[in-house]
């Protein structure tokens, strides 16, 4: 018989026991070990099989909670870790020791967010980051929101047919089988966020709250009455279904996420954000929604801006970060999609002009698509501050998007960048983070201690840890492919060679991601018996453990999964490398501590940052890597390994092969001669001597504590004084006088010329010392000298004379003519001998920009 609804009961605990249901109602416990132990002593078994709070707790029987009362250890236990999450809750940290003046709250917004494997709702790093970026704020203290969807259905597990072909299956997430509450209002009722949708009735949500250590997070959830199927729907999966699907998702995450922040504040009276990080393009409708409230009339609650001010008071608090250097995975829509919402009778934003939607999206620039919305260019036109991942991805975004500052080049394109890192309570293994407490490291607290807590260790001691954890890699991959195998349609009798597959003491290399093309799953396939030697080597094989997941639409991921997997079930190979279907966090905690080398092999420079290495080196695993994402930025000569790229070649399948030579290369005469280069106790000292390095160097810097600090001091908190600054009198004068000013520089900026510039100081052959004394004479087409800032730029210059490795100095005011011209002088040393060039360009200027290139105009020489 079929059930024709289910829900779930909550366990009623006794009240000595009540603690435990706080312990479960908050997501600490996937990043806190003695909570962890609490729960595996109430039911080892079920705990290891589930690592899931809410369902242990569900599942155990009265009887059991009953002894566990009397049980007096038990309870001392319970305690303590109630009494710490309590005091986790209230303790002044970072944040507030540090910081004065700093943001109120941060609303931070992502598409998916990947907190513990009990809650799949992130599809790969995109989400990992997300969650990370979430428990270090709660580690710091920022007064942090999250705001998601809640997928019905999450990301898909992964299974192989018998073939290798990937299967998907999307198991139901029951929210009242998560710790998620329903935000409530005073009445009891669900608070629900609704939003216009053209030619239908309202859409509903309702809103889950999930308490990630101290950082609530939003959910918002389509699965309600009265909506339709159709909207039911619009919940149902990450990255499901067509463009306007994503769309409605979208619309749902930016504008629902809005509302739904409100709806919690007016609840809960937590203050209203004044800061609203975009992670990715996907959220990007948030700002229109904030556009909207503000130019509302005063009678409906608004305060009445024109749009253009309210442009800017939305953009002053605003941070986005771009996370793809990959052009295609872009988020994009056709216009016509976008005018189908907005233009409509009964549109989504009523009140916000489809003409000026369409414009923060449109690719009006050199090589842009006329039909396409781009939610990254949307992204960057409504975010004051914007930032790529890593220096390198930095590089490469203010590149791909220079189009949007055409008049400067790629190193002035304002969008900076901040290094991923990874949350060390999520991905530190116990043994490891229990190592270091006990030579007294303050591995929480202190990133610099926990780097040079292996120091304290005699190296026998950590070698015994790393073949622990590397046995516990090897157990539970044995386990996870006996269940695939067994899944494909093989009898238990065939499988008797899974007890030997994999060795503890053999160098262990993994290598788990996405499989979009550019991460090459199957480079190391490009000379496939020089793998099968590496890997089948008498003195020193090495062992492969794989993982990943092809997005469903993606049928190219989804054969180089099978040609990996065909070469895995070869019997000559396959108890030295195996692929492990459904990559999540759970086996994730147990694959990273388990290598020894952690091998990534990108497409240089499509890796926007990549942290499962970082992971990897927390665990003291060393890196093998291309040089793209944090490797390229990070990587020292002793920390690792460089895989050395390729990337200038333009045949691809040249490149290929010259970078898997290269890494074949690298495998059997640096890296294997390594690790089993061991003394009399078998310890492999120059092994364990770079791996101690490897801490030292990356610890610190790997951290996410390190990249939510970054966050706060370089975009954050000047967001939040910006903001402050455009509405100080609670009027919004400065983001009035701001957008005034712009509009008057922008059409007044055909007037602005450099009409001269004078030079002394170089006339005859200068030499290193000499000083180059400019003058230049503007005019300023109706603006005031004050608007403009005059600039000498110079640098080295090439055959064409353009320059490069540019600097710019400001020129001050020398005098002002009749209030049509002016000129400006300052000088620069010549200190590098050599051809040398300069110019002098004129930028608008404002004490409520952030950057004089944020207009995107200058006028040059
Ligand atoms: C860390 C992690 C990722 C992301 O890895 P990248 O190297 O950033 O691509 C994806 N999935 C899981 C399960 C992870 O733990």
């Amino acid at each position: 018989m079929r059930a024709i609804r289910r829900l779930t009961v909550r366990p009623v605990l006794p009240e000595s026991l009540a603690a435990l249901g706080e312990l479960a109602g908050n997501l600490r416990w996937c990043w806190d070990i003695p909570t962890q132990d609490v729960f595996a002593h109430v039911d080892p078994k079920l705990w290891h099989s589930t690592h899931d709070p809410v369902r242990l707790l569900g599942r155990v029987p009265a009887s059991r909670f009953d002894e566990l009362a009397a049980d007096a250890e038990f309870c001392a236990k319970l305690e303590r870790a109630h009494a710490d999450l309590r005091a986790y809750l209230a303790a002044d940290l970072w944040y507030q020791r540090e910081l004065t003046d700093a943001p109120r709250t941060i609303a931070y917004f992502s598409p998916e967010f990947g907190i513990a494997a009990t809650l799949p709702q992130y599809s790969g790093g995109l989400g990992i980051l997300a969650g990370d970026h979430l428990k270090a704020a709660s580690d710091l203290g920022l007064p942090l929101v999250g705001v998601g969807l809640l997928y019905r259905h999450g990301y898909f597990d992964q299974t192989l047919s018998r073939e290798g072909w990937q299967l998907e299956s999307y198991p139901l997430v029951d929210p009242d089988e998560k710790p998620l509450t329903v935000l409530r209002e005073a009445d009891g009722s669900p608070a629900v966020v609704r939003l216009a949708m053209p030619g239908g009735p309202d859409l509903r949500a309702r809103i889950w709250v999930a308490h990630v250590g101290r950082v609530p997070l939003l959910l918002l959830d389509t699965d309600i009455d009265p909506n339709p199927e159709h909207y039911v729907d619009i919940t149902d999966r990450l990255y499901g279904g067509g463009a306007e699907h994503r769309l409605r998702q979208e619309l749902l995450l930016g504008v629902g996420g809005v509302r739904a922040l409100r709806a919690y504040s007016r609840i809960t009276g937590a203050p209203v954000p004044d800061v609203y990080h975009t992670n990715e393009g996907h959220a990007g409708f948030q700002g229109l929604e904030r556009i909207r409230e503000l130019t509302l009339p005063a009678e409906q609650g608004g305060s009445g801006l024109s749009f253009d001010d309210a442009l800017e008071m939305a953009r002053a608090s605003t941070v986005f970060t771009t996370h793809t250097p990959v052009p295609a995975g872009i988020d994009r829509f056709e216009r016509s999609l976008i005018q189908q919402y907005f233009a409509a009778e009964g549109g989504v934003l009523p009140g916000v002009p489809t003409d000026r939607v369409l414009a923060l999206g449109a690719e009006d620039y050199q090589g842009g698509d006329p039909g396409m919305h781009n939610m990254a260019v949307m992204g960057f036109r409504l975010a004051q501050r914007a930032n790529g991942v890593s220096q390198l991805h930095g590089h490469v975004s203010r590149d791909m998007f220079n189009g949007l500052w055409p008049d400067f080049g790629e190193s002035e394109v304002p969008i900076g960048s901040i290094t991923n890192g990874v949350h060390l309570g999520t991905w530190v293994a116990r043994e490891f983070q229990e190592l270091m407490s006990e030579v007294g490291a303050d591995i929480d607290g202190d990133p610099e201690a926990f780097a040079r807590a292996l120091d304290g260790v005699p190296f026998s001691r950590v070698w015994s840890v790393k073949r622990d954890l590397r046995e516990r890699l090897v157990l539970d991959a044995r386990a996870r492919l006996r269940a695939s195998w067994l899944a494909r349609g093989a009898a238990a009798a065939e499988l008797g060679w899974i007890d030997d597959a994999l060795s503890p003491d053999v160098l262990t290399i993994g290598f788990a991601r996405r499989v979009p093309s550019y991460k090459r799953l199957t480079l190391m396939l490009r000379d496939k018996d020089r793998l099968k030697r590496l890997l089948t080597d008498p003195d020193r094989p090495i062992q492969l453990v794989i993982a990943g997941k092809s997005h469903p639409a993606d049928d190219g991921g989804k054969r180089l999964i099978q040609e990996l997997v065909r070469f895995a079930d070869d019997p000559e190979v396959r108890g030295h490398i195996v692929f492990l279907p459904n990559y999540e966090i759970g086996m994730a905690q147990t694959l990273y501590p388990g290598c020894d080398v952690w091998l990534n092999n990108p497409l240089r420079p499509y890796e926007a940052c990549g942290t499962s290495g970082m992971k990897a080196a927390l665990n003291g695993g060393l890196n093998l890597s291309i040089l793209d994402g944090w490797w390229d930025e990070w990587f020292d000569g002793q920390n690792g390994w460089a895989i050395p790229s390729a990337d200038g070649l333009a045949d691809p399948n040249k490149r290929d092969d010259l970078e898997a030579a290269a890494l074949y290369d690298l495998i059997e005469r640096e890296v294997a001669p390594r690790f089993y280069d061991v003394d009399h106790n078998g310890v492999p000292m120059r092994w364990l001597e770079m791996m101690r390095h490897t801490l030292e160097s990356l610890g610190p810097k790997v951290l996410a504590t390190r990249m939510v600090r970054d966050y706060v001091t370089a975009l954050y908190a000047p967001a939040a004084a910006a903001a402050r600054r455009l509405n100080g009198d609670a009027h919004y004068a400065g983001a009035v006088e701001l957008a005034e000013w712009k509009r008057r520089v922008r059409e007044a900026w055909d007037g602005v010329r450099v009409e001269h510039v004078e030079t002394h100081g170089v006339d005859i052959a200068p030499t290193v010392g000499s000083s180059l004394e400019v003058v230049a004479h503007v005019a300023l087409g109706g603006l005031s000298p004050e608007d403009i800032e005059v600039q000498l730029a110079y640098g080295r210059t090439g055959d064409d004379d353009q320059l490069s490795a540019v600097q710019v100095v400001p020129l001050a005011l020398r005098e002002s003519f009749e209030g049509s011209r002016a000129s400006f002088g300052g000088s620069v040393r010549l200190d590098r001998a050599g051809a040398f060039g300069y110019t002098v360009r004129v930028v608008p200027r404002h004490e409520l920009l952030n950057t004089t290139t944020e207009l995107g105009i200058a006028a040059l020489a």
